[in-house]
């Protein structure tokens, strides 16, 4: 406990939860975080990872897959998911792990495979605290395609009334599908529009978030695939 009026300088700071057992690169992320603008608490294991998030509502975690102590990083996103939006990025040890990392609806906002450079790390941080920043959002008036209308002020997505829960990534997606009825899009220029440029992720993830979205919304999204081509919506 404090003493009253004085206050710890780095809890102003925003506080990012790094769960990662190998100690070389926990170091690595950590210091170029920090050197950021970010306050970084480390855990070893899914359990104190949990605890830490519980405990300092960080404004992101980062997330091993590959973790000891009987709970891996998915088991892991789960629990984080059943309580809590906070954004998750994701660290895959192999190329392979990727498909069943993005496609076990985790509900991560982005993953890196490994290696990675500690830079692209936190440029995809950024890039995802951008894009979950309601704040700076510009507003809109909500839109309707289909069934489904899609509230940008307050980041809501309705079903005949019901609120659906999305991702950060599938509402960004689904937010510029309704932005632009009717046009058909590439999945590079979805990439290159919704993840931004800067991401060099490879283009079955944007059929990957598709299907979630047909999942979640069901035959209430007009959502067509153009063969060849890409996916138009409205
Ligand atoms: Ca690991």
């Amino acid at each position: 406990m404090q003493a009253p009026g004085r206050r710890d300088a780095s809890a102003e700071q925003p506080t990012i939860v790094l769960i990662e057992d190998d100690r070389h690169i926990a170091e690595l992320v950590d210091l170029y975080l920090r050197n950021t603008g970010y306050r970084v608490l480390q855990a070893g294991d899914a359990a104190r990872g949990l605890e830490l998030i519980d405990q300092h509502h960080p404004i992101l975690v980062v997330l091993d897959i590959g973790l000891p102590g009987g709970m891996d990083g998915i088991e892991a996103c789960k629990q984080i998911r059943s309580t809590s939006d906070v954004p998750i990025v994701i660290l895959t040890a192999r190329d392979d792990e990727v498909d069943r990392v993005i496609g076990l609806e985790l509900g991560a906002d982005d993953y890196l495979t490994k290696p990675f450079s500690p830079r692209e790390l936190v440029a995809r941080v950024r890039a995802v605290l951008r894009r979950t920043d309601r704040t700076a959002r510009p507003s809109t008036q909500p839109r309707t395609v289909g069934g489904v209308t899609v509230d940008g002020l307050r980041r809501e997505v309705t079903v005949n009334e019901e609120v659906i829960a999305l991702t950060a990534r599938e509402f960004d997606l689904l937010a510029h599908f309704v932005e632009h009825p009717g046009i058909v899009f590439s999945r590079q220029q979805l990439l290159d529009s919704v993840w931004g440029a800067g991401w060099f992720g490879d283009e079955r993830t944007v059929d990957v978030h598709v299907r979630q979205l047909r999942r979640k919304l069901g035959d209430e999204l007009p959502l067509t695939t153009i063969w060849g081509v890409g996916y138009r919506c409205g």
